[in-house]
């Protein structure tokens, strides 16, 4: 098999690595630094929904996450889950 180096450090690609993933271009070093993270997008509406999965960038997928988590935590304020939050935050107190 071919050997490769790294396009990020120049050091040479373990054949393992390139055995599993023919196409990579980094060692793995180099590729943990930037993986990219997927996300599961749910689009459309009623029948037409559909899932969607997209690769971001390590660094988008981070604020992606945080907006997500804040829009997530609007969602979860239902009236049963503000009881059930004031109900746990009682149990902590005591
Ligand atoms: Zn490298």
């Amino acid at each position: 098999m071919e050997t490769k180096n790294c396009d990020a450090c120049g050091d040479e690609i373990p054949l393992g690595r390139l055995k599993a993933i023919p196409t990579t271009k980094r060692c793995v070093k180099c590729s943990n630094v930037k993986a990219k993270r997927p996300v599961i997008l749910t689009l459309g509406e009623g029948e037409d929904t559909f899932n969607e999965t997209i690769f971001l960038e390590s660094d988008d997928y981070d604020k992606y996450m945080e907006v997500e988590n804040k829009l997530y935590k609007k969602e979860l304020l239902t009236p049963i889950n503000v009881i059930e939050k004031q109900l746990i935050e009682k149990d902590l107190g005591e």
